[in-house]
């Protein structure tokens, strides 16, 4: 277990690494590899700005890829890493890959579909599911997310300030 769960952090470190991609575009830093026999054949980082596209998760870019890797659209030896648990687009694109393991750094609450809203990865109503790792590395995913947000909230009050002073409405500073 304890070597499985190295092997784990390995990959997830990777993701890791296309996270802090999106986040030095401004983009919430969410990144995925999709591994396959000890090799990275897929990489993703969210780009849903950048590239104005609803289609632009790290899950599909890194799915596009490792197919277009190994030519086929199945990814059935396939294991993915994500630093956020999958919205239901991104589950239904590993379910649709018959990717068969998937391993998440940090749950979303309001939006995963691997377990919190929903849990397409593992309906066993559907005729695949994935065998799915919750935790990997969570602290760093979920601290890169909050540093995100903290600062953008910054960013957006200090806008803020500066369209109030610009439109001649500024509120006298506190003496
Ligand atoms: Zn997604």
């Amino acid at each position: 277990m304890a070597i499985i769960k190295s092997i784990q952090e390995k990959y997830m470190k990777e993701a890791l690494t296309q996270a802090k991609k999106a986040y030095s575009l401004g983009e919430v830093p969410i990144g995925c590899v999709i591994v396959h026999e000890g090799k990275i054949i897929g990489r993703g980082y969210n780009r849903r700005n950048t590239d104005k596209s609803t289609l632009a998760h790290a899950e599909i870019t890194a799915i596009r890829k490792a197919s277009k890797y190994t030519g086929d659209w199945r990814l059935e030896e396939c294991t993915i890493y994500i630093t956020l648990e999958p919205c239901q687009m991104c589950a239904g694109a590993i379910i649709q890959a018959r990717i068969p393991e998937v391993v998440m750094g940090c749950m979303n609450p309001k939006a995963g579909c691997g377990g919190s809203v929903l849990n397409i990865l593992e309906n066993p109503e559907f005729n695949h599911q994935a065998s799915v790792t919750r935790g990997i590395l969570e602290e760093e995913c979920s601290n890169l997310l909050k540093l995100f947000f903290t600062e953008l909230r910054k960013r957006n009050k200090l806008e803020k300030e500066g369209r109030k002073s610009l439109s001649g409405f500024e509120l006298p500073s506190p003496k």
